[in-house]
């Protein structure tokens, strides 16, 4: 039972007093501006000239205009605060490089903090979900009033993961790798898509832990060892025994005293964890190998 998500709703994290029904802003800047000031005046984020700043930034990297009048930007905070969400609608419309060039009438901004991994994920997934859907957001457009609106937007209802199977910021960590190993090889088309994983990944994973893993990941073309049988993978030296039960099941991020990499608790079949434990030792074998055979064994390995 204690790994069923547990369903909680939009009204946990947004409060009436953080809606803006109607909008000043003509444009993007404008109305993250608008929505960041609500947010400051009640206290509810500490810093708002860092979270505009972040938000902008955020909208260069990939519009959250999602289409169909509606954004959804967002902003982390490294620091300690809660989810912050602020809404507004906007009657004339903002322009948002939406994806379908449209103009939006909604905007809902959240700001989070990394210290639930996970969380942002399913809080985005669950405000899709409900936006997506013609009828919710012909309702949230015709609201008569901001009682309404708030009303209507409390419904919204979002999967959240319970505690105890939060995604530890380690797998994330891994996901990440897989990725940015996939990324080197994909082609055009292949490349789009990992790239706007990646970068949803790493929404979930502060600064220095991602500073950390790129650093890792020029140097050594991998990051994230796996631990098994109490040994690092990356290196095959033993981790001290109270470290490796500590990292099995555990958020905490640990990292390797002998080579420096981030460790995970190995969970999957065998043969995964050679894979994904030895991409660098894969490559320059790869590299090494002279004749096309020795290439494509190597190539193959990595896909499985
Ligand atoms: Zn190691």
């Amino acid at each position: 039972m204690d790994s069923e998500p547990k369903p909680s709703f939009l009204s946990a994290y947004l409060k009436s007093s953080s809606v803006i029904f109607d909008l000043k802003a003509d444009d993007k800047v404008q109305a993250l501006d608008e929505l960041c000031e609500v947010l400051a005046k009640q206290k509810l984020i500490a810093n708002k000239k860092i979270i505009l700043t972040r938000l902008i930034d955020r909208e260069r990297l990939e519009t959250t205009a999602i289409g169909d009048h509606v954004a959804l930007p967002h902003a982390r905070v490294d620091t300690d605060g809660e989810v912050a969400v602020a809404v507004g609608r906007s009657e004339k419309g903002v322009e948002f490089d939406s994806v379908d060039d449209k103009k939006v009438h909604l905007v809902i901004l959240v700001v989070w903090n990394p210290s639930i991994p996970g969380l942002f994920n399913h809080l985005f997934a669950g405000l899709a979900k409900f936006l997506r859907r013609a009828d919710f957001r012909s309702r949230a457009f015709q609201a008569k009033d901001k009682a309404d609106l708030y009303n209507i937007l409390s419904e919204i209802e979002l999967m959240l993961p319970p505690l105890d199977v939060t995604v530890s910021r380690a797998s994330l960590l891994k996901r990440l790798q897989e990725i940015e190993i996939k990324r080197k090889r994909a082609t055009k088309e292949q490349k789009k898509l990992l790239e706007k994983e990646s970068l949803h990944l790493r929404e979930e994973l502060d600064q220095a832990l991602l500073a950390r893993f790129d650093r890792l990941m020029e140097r050594y073309g991998f990051a994230v060892a796996d631990v098994a049988d109490g040994a690092c993978q990356g290196c095959n030296i033993n981790v001290a025994t109270g470290m490796s039960a500590a990292i099995d099941g555990s958020n905490d991020i640990y990292i390797c005293e002998n080579c420096g990499k981030y460790l995970v608790a190995y969970r999957g079949a065998p043969a995964k964890t050679a894979k994904s434990a030895k991409p660098a030792k894969a490559a320059k074998a790869a590299k090494a190998a002279k004749t096309a055979k020795t290439g494509k064994a190597a190539k193959a390995k990595k896909k499985t």
